[in-house]
């Protein structure tokens, strides 16, 4: 009896020894818990406006797009600065740890941004760099490790035998190079999509967030819930319970406004009016308007980034983008898109 209590105390250990080996990509213990998180910047002397309007909509575009997060402050720290704490240098950007173990540190994350010295290679390029750097960062600052740091990594990624064959900063394990702090939870199968993957082809993954980035973001932090807010007309979109239309009217605080943000892959979203339970769609004759979500090729949205940080919503099937005309109580239209002001949305809530 006594035996079997300690083969059993044994096999428990060595279960709870298993777990904490694992490498995974979330540090569950280092997510914030709030979905509202300061960031302010160490000194605003050490990079212009313009270089860090580029972070702020790189962030705005995708983890604050496709989750509850709100990222706030963004202005020049104080001794007391709480939550996320940006220093510029011209060095390799990097997190003093994963999640919430940043929070209040001076110089918890570390950005470049005239890549004088380091990676000279992003030279006449810089906003290109920052947006893609700056979405893998406040990865790390959310509390995601990298995806190549994973116990499942394919023997293709970073592969090697010693510590020798990785760079300097990393160090091989389980047959691949690794970097950085360790997870202990996965979500989804290995991804080659995720911004937080070193073998990803395109680097960092172009700065725009994988389906398992979505669902990982959102399983931490929440749905994304949106109001889809025209910014050259001013005028939000909503449903109503006693009509399929799409109107629109200037915005407020109406719960009528507020959208739910549902992925379907990478950049492919149903748009699910919250108090009516209705999607979004855009038909074959270009007509906009309400209707029960199922599976409709017309009711799945791209949410296209413009540079200065907004979104185009364009109807995947027909290649169209929402706009809003003819003010209060007008009907939301759709026309092919192309780089015009009224097509501009912007995701906040
Ligand atoms: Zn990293």
């Amino acid at each position: 009896m006594k035996r079997h209590l300690l083969t059993a105390l044994l096999v428990l250990t060595m279960t709870q020894v298993a777990h904490a080996d694992l490498k995974g990509y979330v540090l569950s213990s280092a997510i914030w818990n709030s979905t509202t998180i300061p960031v302010c910047w160490e000194n605003l002397s050490d990079s212009t406006s313009a270089q860090r309007t580029v972070v702020r909509n790189a962030i705005k575009q995708t983890w604050e797009t496709y989750s509850g997060l709100n990222f706030t402050g963004w202005n020049q720290c104080s001794s007391s600065s709480n939550g996320i704490r940006i220093g510029v240098k011209d060095t390799g950007p990097h997190t003093m740890g994963l999640g919430n173990n940043i929070a209040g540190m001076t110089n918890g994350m570390v950005l470049n941004a005239t890549y004088k010295n380091w990676s000279k290679s992003c030279q006449g390029r810089e906003d290109w760099c920052s947006t893609r750097i700056a979405v893998h960062e406040f990865g790390h600052a959310l509390g995601f490790a990298h995806e190549q740091n994973r116990g499942d990594t394919p023997a293709w990624c970073l592969p090697c035998s010693t510590d020798a064959d990785c760079s300097s900063s990393e160090y091989c394990d389980n047959g691949t190079c690794n970097q950085g702090s360790d997870g202990d939870t996965y979500v989804g199968s290995w991804d080659t999509e995720s911004v937080m993957n070193y073998c990803n082809p395109s680097w960092n993954g172009d700065g725009e967030l994988s389906f398992t980035d979505i669902e990982t973001v959102q399983r931490f932090y929440g749905e994304a819930k949106v109001r889809l807010k025209n910014v050259s007309e001013n005028q939000c979109i909503y449903g109503s319970s006693d009509s399929l239309d799409a109107t629109h009217w200037g915005c407020w605080n109406d719960p009528a406004f507020v959208y739910k943000m549902k992925s379907f892959g990478k950049n492919k979203v149903q748009l699910v009016e919250e108090t009516t339970g209705k999607c979004l769609y855009i038909n074959s004759a270009g007509n906009v308007g309400h209707w029960e979500c199922w599976n409709d090729p017309y009711m799945y949205f791209a949410i296209d980034k413009t540079d200065d940080g907004y979104q185009r919503l364009r109807g995947i099937e027909t290649g169209r983008c929402l706009y809003t005309p003819d003010g209060n109580g007008g009907k939301v239209k759709s026309w092919a898109c192309w780089n015009d002001p009224g097509f501009k949305f912007d995701l906040n809530y």
